[in-house]
């Protein structure tokens, strides 16, 4: 999963544009839940959010390091459960 530094400026382009509805406004700055970030496996081969952020605060979570197939086998999940 990815996660955003608090370079963040909250200028609203990523939220939208995540295909699993991960990124949501927190307390301060937006958030990624790690839960539902499959760094886009399954839905595009590049990052959606990464693509767009003007500041490039989204870097990978280091507590959260999954392998293609651990990241594909979150995204069969989420879809299976929609
Ligand atoms: Fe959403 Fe993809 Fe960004 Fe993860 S990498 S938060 S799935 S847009
Ligand atoms: Fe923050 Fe980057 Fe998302 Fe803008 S695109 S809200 S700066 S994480």
């Amino acid at each position: 999963a990815l996660m955003i530094t608090d370079e963040c400026i909250n200028c609203d382009v990523c939220e939208p544009e995540c295909p699993n509805d991960a990124i949501y406004m927190g307390l301060e700055i937006y958030e990624i839940d790690p839960n539902k970030c499959t760094e886009c496996v399954g839905h595009f081969d590049e990052p959606q959010c990464v693509q767009i952020c003007p500041v490039e605060c989204i870097p990978l979570h280091p507590d959260w390091q999954e392998s293609k197939e651990q990241l594909f086998a979150k995204f069969e999940r989420l879809t299976a459960a929609k």
